[in-house]
């Protein structure tokens, strides 16, 4: 293991021991789980979203380490964001995921975001990484469309 993987594995670790942002927001803009079969992992996903800025966000992860690690990064990348901040954060972190090799450069302020691209190495543990994320998009959308209740989920396939 080269000494970038071991950086990366323990800024991992140290979100998973430590998650940013837990909990719960009563009253939430959006509540919305997510889960991903796959693992078992399970999230519910808070957030509040004033003058189209993401004003809160709070997450209950109940997942691998990958899960809770990368939620926990979500959320201090899209806290405070404008929606339109949040969705390219959403579509870069998304596309450095999801594309063959390894050429998504991620700006400055998401390099947090690079502890996980080593994950690309093991596909089952990809859909661990993105359910905190797909798990906001829909959210997010459904927010847009203006059809969020309490009983919301976001099942990974
Ligand atoms: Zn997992």
């Amino acid at each position: 293991m080269s000494l970038t993987d071991e950086l990366y594995r323990e800024t991992i670790l140290d979100h998973y021991h430590q998650p940013r942002n837990q909990g719960e927001i009563p009253d939430a803009t959006v509540k919305i789980e997510g889960v991903n079969p796959l693992c078992g992992d399970e999230i519910t996903l808070y957030f509040n979203v004033n003058d189209k800025t993401l004003s809160d966000v709070k997450i209950n992860s109940h997942g691998c380490s990958i899960n809770t690690a990368s939620g926990s990064i979500m959320t201090e990348c899209v806290k405070g964001q404008s929606l339109d901040n949040v969705k390219e954060v959403v579509d870069t972190f998304k596309s450095m995921m999801l594309t063959k090799g390894d050429d998504t450069e991620l700006p400055e302020e998401l390099e947090d975001l690079e502890c996980l691209r080593g994950v690309k190495k093991y596909p089952v543990r990809i859909k661990c990484a993105l359910l905190p994320w797909n798990t906001l998009q829909q959210g997010l959308e459904r927010l847009q469309n203006g059809k969020t209740n309490s009983s919301d989920q976001y099942v990974e396939k």
